[in-house]
This record gives C-alpha cells, structure tokens and sequence, in this order.
C-alpha cells in the first residue's frame, strides 16, 4: 500500500525495520531505546548522533542550537513568543493559510501582534483571481514594524498545500532588528533550507523526520536567555539547550526513530538529492492535474506544494466513490482535510515516485470510467 497521510505519515521501510530489529535490544546492551534513562550513556549516543546528523543536513551553523523538544508545533506557536517576546514585545506575523492564522491567533496571548501581510484575500494575477489562502504575499508587501522582535511564517502550508519557494532576507525588508521565526513542520528536510536566514525554526516531527512526540527546534544562540517570566522552566529554550536537551525527560524513542530517519536521508544523499526527487515527485502529479479538466488544484503555480497536493474532482458527488476505489488498491488516507475537502495527496520524503506513480495511474482511470 501506498500512504498518502498528511501526519502522522509514511517513514522509510527500512527505518521501521531496523527499529523492530532493535526493539528489545539496541546494539547487545540489553535494553530496548524505551527503557533507558535519558541520561544514560547508550541514549546519550543515541541523542547526540540525531543532533550531529541533524545539524550536518541542514548545515545548521554552529551558532545555532538544537533542541528535541515536546508539546508539537501547536505547544511551539506559544513557545515562541514566550522565548523571544521577552525585550520588545512586538511581533509581526506573515499569514498563508490555516497554520499560520493559527500560529498568529495563539501568539495574541503573549504580546503586541499584528500581521504583516496575509494572504486571506482574493489575487487578480495574469488576468486570473486566486482565491484566499491559494497564494504567497511577496515578501516586498509585508509591513514589519521596527521594533519587532521576530516575523513569523509557515513554510508549508500542510492543509492548503502552499509553499515558500524562499525565505526572504529581513535586513533587505528594513527589519534588521527582527529576527524571521518559521513553521516548517510539513517541509522540513525535503529540501535544503537557509537556517542563517531564521532565527527559529520549528517542527513537529511526524511528516518528515519520525514519529509524532518531538519537535525540532532549531534556534539562534544570542536569542536565548530572554524568556518572558511566565515561561514555564521546561519550555525555556535557554535551559533546554543548556541541558542538551535534557532538562526533563526528552521523547526518547521520538528522537532514537527520528535519528534513524536522519540516517537514512544521509544514506539517500543529503538533502540536495532528496529536493531532486520531491521534484520529480510532485511535477508528476501537478502535471497530470495540470492536463485534466476532471481534477483540480487551486493553488497559483508559483506557490505549489512539494509535499501536500490538495485536488477536487470536478464532481464532489464522486468523491466517496473516488476514496473507496483509491483504499481498495492501497491508495490510504487521501481524503482533505474537512476544512478545504476534497483530496489531499502528501508525498513526503519517504513517499516513493512509484507511489505518486500509481496514484496517476488510479487517477487517469477513474477519469476515464467517471468522466
Ligand atoms: N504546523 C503545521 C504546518 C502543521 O502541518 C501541523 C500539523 O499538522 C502543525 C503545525 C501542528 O502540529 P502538532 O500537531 O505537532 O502540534
């Protein structure tokens, strides 16, 4: 079968079977990962390879640290404010869809928001109009207030299937003060990313990296240390980074599988060779939907998804039937999210082209039975 989740998703086979190889007993120490003390030397090993893979991935700088945390992206929409709000209590937010609207709602809580640019409105481009949420604000319409702390975006929209191509540089907006913060749950290590451009990036790590239960946070050093006072102790990144990661109990089997997810990239070639296929993959289906009137995507072409390929059928009465058929030959979990609905291919890392390939292949054939 072929998994087509939005997250918690599909990870490589071969992680999944090295992890049940080593369930109850990592490399002859007599333990399985889930009964060692995180202050162990075995998971010590464990924790510090994940951050050392990690950081050679994504060429996190040095002044940069890493940290494997809890609470998901939802618990980090609060974390960040928290952590960062604590000298100016401004921050400007860049809304793209239903991630980032929620991350600037929950951020309302902790300080002086406001938004920079949004997306939420209808885009008359080329002659065409784009609906909300189907776009990117470019980054030279964004208004960032000078004292801003941070401006915050989400890489990937997961629901809507929206992506920033780029990160664009703050000090060139006239931000230099501010630091960029991002949501890159749904795109994090499917392509090479910038990290000197931001000074947070958060990610829950159920699409790309592992299993759902930890969240990388990658954070610049001199941003640490400013929490506001309500902050609580567990969740102060300077503390946590202190500890390497280990302050309290860390998700430990999270990160033993997410470390092994890293591996396993590396084995693929790095993040260059991986963006290559998520190319590859992706173009497949955007150019089949782009040669059919039967589906549809709604997002601008300049703004595409890699990772979430949201489409309609031309007729939302077939959509059941479209599921059903898809489930019976091992076509899981497409169906979009209740919000947007229709369908919602995500072809994450550890998706292969043969599975885009016989998602076409079902497509072309409900088409030619239905249209
Ligand atoms: N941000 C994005 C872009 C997401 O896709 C998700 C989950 O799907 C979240 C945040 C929420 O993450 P969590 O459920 O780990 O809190």
């Amino acid at each position: 079968p072929w998994n087509f989740s939005a997250g918690p998703s599909v990870l490589p086979e071969s992680v999944l079977r090295q992890a049940a190889a080593e369930m109850l007993d990592w490399h002859g120490s007599g333990m399985s990962v889930m009964e060692m003390s995180h202050r162990g030397k075995e998971f010590g090993q464990i924790c510090s390879e994940a951050e050392a893979d990690l950081r050679q991935l994504l060429n996190v700088p040095d002044d940069y640290a890493v940290l494997f945390m809890q609470g998901g992206a939802i618990a980090a929409n609060a974390l960040v404010p928290m952590n960062l709000l604590g000298r100016s209590d401004a921050a400007d937010y860049v809304l793209s869809g239903s991630w980032s609207v929620k991350s600037e709602k929950e951020a309302r809580r902790y300080g002086d928001i406001r938004v920079a640019a949004s997306s939420g409105t209808v885009l008359e481009s080329d002659g065409q109009q784009w609906q909300p949420w189907t776009w990117v604000p470019d980054a030279a319409s964004w208004q960032v207030r000078p004292d801003a702390a941070y401006v915050h975006l989400c890489s990937n929209e997961t629901i809507g299937g929206v992506e920033f191509s780029d990160w664009p540089d703050l000090a060139a907006l006239g931000a230099s003060d501010a630091v960029l913060t991002v949501d890159a749950s749904s795109n994090i290590l499917s392509r090479p990313m910038d990290v000197s451009r931001a000074g947070v990036i958060f990610a829950g790590a159920q699409k790309n990296a592992g299993p759902a239960g930890v969240t990388l946070v990658i954070v610049r050093r001199d941003l640490l240390g400013h929490a506001q006072a309500a902050c609580p102790s567990a969740f102060d990144f300077a503390n946590v980074a202190k500890e390497g990661s280990c302050f309290n109990t860390p998700p430990t089997y999270s990160i033993y599988i997410a470390g092994l997810v890293f591996k396993w990239l590396k084995e693929q070639g790095g993040l260059a060779e991986i963006e290559k296929r998520n190319i590859a993959k992706s173009a497949l289906l955007y150019d089949y939907l782009a040669q059919t009137g039967f589906y549809r995507n709604p997002v601008h072409p300049n703004f595409r998804s890699r990772m979430n390929v949201p489409f309609t059928l031309h007729d939302a009465a077939l959509d059941a039937e479209f599921l059903s058929g898809a489930t019976a030959r091992g076509l899981l979990q497409l169906k979009g999210h209740k919000s947007v609905g229709g369908m919602r291919a995500s072809i994450y890392n550890a998706m292969p082209i043969e599975g885009v390939q016989a998602l076409v292949d079902y497509m072309k054939e409900f088409e030619r039975t239905h249209g």
